[in-house]
């Protein structure tokens, strides 16, 4: 690594819910971590497995700060494989908004990583306004860590 790549020290926001689900002050469905990046279940899943990985600093959006995107790559690249084999993902979406033009609502950079199923296809369908059903992030959770 280069002293440009080089990240900047650990931050935390006490007040972002992201970095308090890092730090283990809330709960979350973690399924995935490396020395840089978490990966836990979205609360509101559009789709079936539905999962967000954050970088462990705080670091408001993908624009600011030094490089947030290339140092939850290797998390997001793992967590994409992870999904699409232990759920039989058809495909995977990758969505990250910065700012609130693009609709960012958490303001601790992440990745959405979205399995898509054949039975509901295609971007138009990607967001599911409508949340999980009933027990499906405990039933998703558990499949997920069952194949571990
Ligand atoms: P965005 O609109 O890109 O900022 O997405 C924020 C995402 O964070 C949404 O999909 C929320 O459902 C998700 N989210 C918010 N709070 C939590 C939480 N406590 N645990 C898991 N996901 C959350
Ligand atoms: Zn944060």
């Amino acid at each position: 690594m280069t002293p440009f790549e080089m990240p900047e020290p650990q931050h935390s926001d006490p007040n972002c819910i992201f970095c308090k689900i890092v730090s283990g002050e809330l709960p979350a469905r973690r399924i995935y971590e490396d020395d840089r990046a978490v990966a836990f279940l979205d609360i509101a899943a559009w789709h079936r497995g539905h999962s967000l990985v954050v970088p462990r600093r705080h670091v408001s959006d993908v624009t600011t700060g030094t490089g947030s995107l290339s140092e939850i790559a290797p998390a997001v690249d793992a967590v994409a494989k992870l999904l699409k084999q232990r759920l039989a993902a058809d495909g995977i979406n990758l969505l990250l908004s910065a700012g609130d033009a693009a609709g960012q609502e958490v303001f601790h950079t992440h990745m959405h990583v979205v399995p898509r199923y054949a039975d509901e296809p295609g971007l138009r369908l990607l967001i599911n306004p409508d949340g999980p059903p009933d027990g499906e992030l405990e039933s998703v959770y558990r499949q997920i860590q069952a194949g571990a």
